[in-house]
């Protein structure tokens, strides 16, 4: 006899949603170390949840395995998760780029999955943390608390996340316990995290708060056109969030300033017609000043100069500057400002379609924990969503399998 039939680790997105999908015919738990459950819910797009996003498919997604994530997205899908939210009542609108944010707060989500979980009745415990899980003869997990407590059960789902932003009870306890399991990880870093550069070259302080539309991309990944945001350490933003997850240490980073216009025409164009006009007036038309003066500053290049009277090389010089400003950050701005982890539990240990491990048959990884990573943009909720579903599904019917057998 087990204590529990499922107990689920962490009280976030994926954990709740397990919940929110397995069966109330059997005795569920979840078990989270916060005093409360869906912490990072309530702060994810500036407290208002950016929940899902109507155009996300697998190719927003990236991880060792480029298929893996396919699967759990293909069965449960941003308007699988749509009919709940409206099921519920909560109102939500469409912000950019097919993101869905609730109108009122974030709570709104957190409340909804604690009702379904309570429909399910699936008991939740906060405020205690697991400390230790191994498996016994009969194949039960046994669970020490940090409370000293032990616990069995006959499936244990880890939806721990990863250790991005531990200021809110984010842990590495996932990752640990994988190993301790022997599944092999892809090696983690932080994602959707802002990227420091060298302020000596780049006095990007000199710009904190400014911020202009841009198309960015690093060596591998996509070309990403969104807002770059430059801070007192370098650079920040939607844009560079984005890229900041196929950023290697080392490498360089690519930005246009001038995102899906042509800069060497507009200004021979300008150099034709207004020839009189002063460079920087030319630049102000598209971007911020202070933008301009530093950059032209940096450059050694003059604003005043008429732009009938540049130079050939000074015409090289503003297209490179402008449409491939390259530069090697010094660093992220780590796990503290981070809004993933990439890497993870590797997927090669895991099934695609229920999330179970391959070689530890009941013991489940969903969400953050896994080697998937999300675009910004509501990606990562429908990760944590679908790959939950997958695996409430599969303990659903092997449980019903089980119950029959005995
Ligand atoms: C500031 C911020 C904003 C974000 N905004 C968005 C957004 O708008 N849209 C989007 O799609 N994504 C967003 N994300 C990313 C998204 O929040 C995560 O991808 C998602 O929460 C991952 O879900 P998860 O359940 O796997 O992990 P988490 O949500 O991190 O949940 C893991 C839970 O496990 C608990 N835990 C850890 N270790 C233990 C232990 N040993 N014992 C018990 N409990 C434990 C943690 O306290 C936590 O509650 C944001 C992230 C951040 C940091």
């Amino acid at each position: 006899m087990s204590d529990f039939d499922t107990i689920i680790i962490g009280g976030g997105a994926a954990g709740l949603f397990t919940g929110a999908c397995l069966s109330h015919d059997y005795k569920s738990l979840i078990i989270e170390h916060n005093k409360s459950v869906g912490k990072k819910i309530l702060i994810s797009g500036g407290g208002r949840c950016n929940f899902t996003n109507i155009h996300a498919n697998h190719q927003q997604f990236h991880g060792k395995n480029p298929h893996f994530h396919k699967s759990a997205l293909k069965r449960f899908l941003p308007y699988d998760f749509i009919d709940l939210v409206e099921s519920h009542k909560i109102d939500y609108y469409e912000k950019t780029l097919g993101q869905l944010f609730c109108k009122n707060s974030a709570h709104d989500i957190v409340e909804m999955l604690k009702k379904e979980c309570e429909k399910n009745n699936v008991e939740i415990r906060c405020q205690t943390g697991v400390k230790n899980i191994s498996q016994n003869q009969s194949g039960l997990f046994e669970l020490e608390l940090e409370d000293g407590e032990i616990l069995t059960a006959k499936k244990v789902v880890i939806a721990t996340g990863g250790p991005a932003l531990p200021s809110i009870g984010a842990t590495s306890f996932g990752h640990s316990l994988a190993k301790k399991f022997g599944l092999r990880l892809v090696e983690t870093a932080p994602a959707l995290v802002p990227l420091v550069l060298d302020q000596e070259q780049w006095p990007t302080g000199l710009l904190s708060g400014v911020s202009t539309n841009v198309d960015i991309w690093c060596d591998e990944g996509p070309v990403f056109r969104e807002a770059l945001l430059f801070t007192h350490k370098g650079v920040s933003g939607p844009a560079v969030l984005q890229a900041s997850s196929f950023w290697r240490p080392g490498k360089k980073v690519y930005t246009n300033f001038f995102p899906g216009l042509n800069f060497n025409d507009l200004l021979e164009q300008q150099r034709r017609v207004n020839g009189a006009h002063q460079l920087s007036r030319f630049l102000k038309q598209y971007l911020p000043e202070r933008l301009i003066n530093l950059w032209l500053d940096l450059h050694s290049l003059n604003g005043s100069k008429k732009l009938a009277d540049l130079t050939k090389k000074e015409i090289t010089d503003l297209v490179m500057i402008f449409t491939q400003w390259e530069f090697i950050p010094l660093s992220t701005e780590g796990y503290r400002k981070a809004e993933v982890t990439r890497g993870g539990v590797s997927s090669e240990e895991l099934s695609s379609k229920t999330m179970e491990a391959k070689k530890v048959p009941g013991l489940y990884f969903i969400g953050e924990v896994v080697d998937v990573t999300g675009w910004l943009g509501g990606y990562n909720f429908q990760w944590a969503w679908a790959s939950a579903h997958a695996c409430a599904l599969h303990i659903t019917s092997v449980l019903s399998e089980e119950g029959r057998d005995a």
